[in-house]
């Protein structure tokens, strides 16, 4: 296999670019310095397969400009990076990593609820300053007991859900369809779920429905008790309405880990001491990104050798 070419679109994990390099035909798009199309021209032909993430996946002119392309297999679960409709019409095969990192970033989204409602970094900051010796830190919030609605009750979702009983908290969600599997109370729209509980996750995939389902009607009916805790992608949320709501105090707090142009974020966030904010950390630890990897290379191996794919989309 070791001449098949296979480009990564950007850097995501060392042991990943070395297990693609031990294998493949490795290109890397961020160490050619000549403009990407001029690349994209020299060695078009020989790439057989794209490895994208999060930040630069397929699109419809990479898909276009590579004619021998026959598999993306995307270091990420969200495939919202790679233009599905095309690959589907080419005959594209996409792949993704699933489960993998559920629990990563379920474990992510309630430490982000328990950091936010027990104020964890502003204790933290409150502790490093000294300030404990003029008096004792004020009250919190409890997270045991809350209501919880989750928006995408997928496996994420679903693993939030079951971190959340354990802390005796209610469930309900929002998604396409009611689940048959599932006791937990469905809402038919994103609004009347965030009316009805006390935190909302936000754990859905980002597509053109999803764009901004977190819209000011979603932060007002969450309300000024409520909290946000999105650990889906970014443009889920809409960023200026819900600075405005935290400047307003329309909004209880958040906790946000994705964010609608990262790394760029609005700086008016910053100032907020009723949020935490990450960078994007989901599935970023040493376990799961090597799983993740462990993932791309396996089903890449089982399409070269045309083996069924392990975790197809496409
Ligand atoms: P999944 O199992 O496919 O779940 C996605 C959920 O989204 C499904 O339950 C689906 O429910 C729901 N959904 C789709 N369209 C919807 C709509 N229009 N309205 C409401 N719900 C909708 O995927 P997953 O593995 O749980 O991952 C979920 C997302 O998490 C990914 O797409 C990704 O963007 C994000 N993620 C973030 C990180 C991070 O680092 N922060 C890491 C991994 C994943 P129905 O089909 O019933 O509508």
């Amino acid at each position: 296999m070791n001449n098949i070419g296979v480009l990564m679109t950007c850097p995501m994990s060392e042991y990943l670019e070395n297990q693609l390099e031990n294998r493949f035909n490795l290109f890397k798009l961020w160490n050619h310095s000549s403009p990407k199309s001029d690349f994209l021209k020299t060695h078009s032909s020989s790439i057989k397969a794209v490895v994208g993430n999060t930040k630069i996946g397929a699109d419809a002119n990479m898909i276009d400009s590579l004619p021998n392309l026959e598999i993306v297999a995307s270091y990420s679960v969200g495939l919202d990076k790679i233009d599905l409709g095309k690959c589907k019409e080419k005959g594209i095969k996409v792949t993704n990593t699933p489960d993998v990192l559920t629990d990563d970033v379920a474990d992510l989204g309630i430490g982000l609820a328990l950091a936010v409602l027990r104020k964890i970094c502003v204790c933290d900051r409150f502790v490093r300053s000294g300030n404990w010796i003029n008096g004792d830190f004020e009250l919190a919030s409890k997270f045991s007991g809350k209501s919880v609605g989750i928006v995408g009750l997928g496996r994420i979702g679903s693993a939030i859900a079951k971190r959340a009983e354990a802390f005796n908290c209610s469930i309900s969600y929002h998604s396409r369809s009611k689940k048959p599997n599932t006791n937990y109370k469905y809402y038919s729209n994103i609004v009347d779920l965030a009316a009805d509980c006390q935190i909302l996750f936000v754990a859905c995939a980002l597509t053109e429905e999803t764009h901004h389902i977190v819209n000011r009607k979603a932060i007002d009916a969450l309300g000024p008790k409520g909290i946000l805790i999105n650990i889906g992608r970014g443009a889920h949320v809409d960023e200026p309405e819900l600075v405005s709501a935290l400047l307003e105090g329309r909004l209880g707090g958040a906790g946000l880990d994705v964010y609608e142009n990262e790394p760029n974020i609005p700086e008016q966030l910053f100032s907020f001491e009723n949020i935490v904010l990450v960078p994007h950390v989901g599935s970023n630890t040493e376990e799961t990104s090597k799983a993740m990897a462990d993932l791309v290379t396996s089903n890449l191996e089982a399409h070269f050798k045309g083996k069924p794919l392990l975790t197809p989309v496409l």
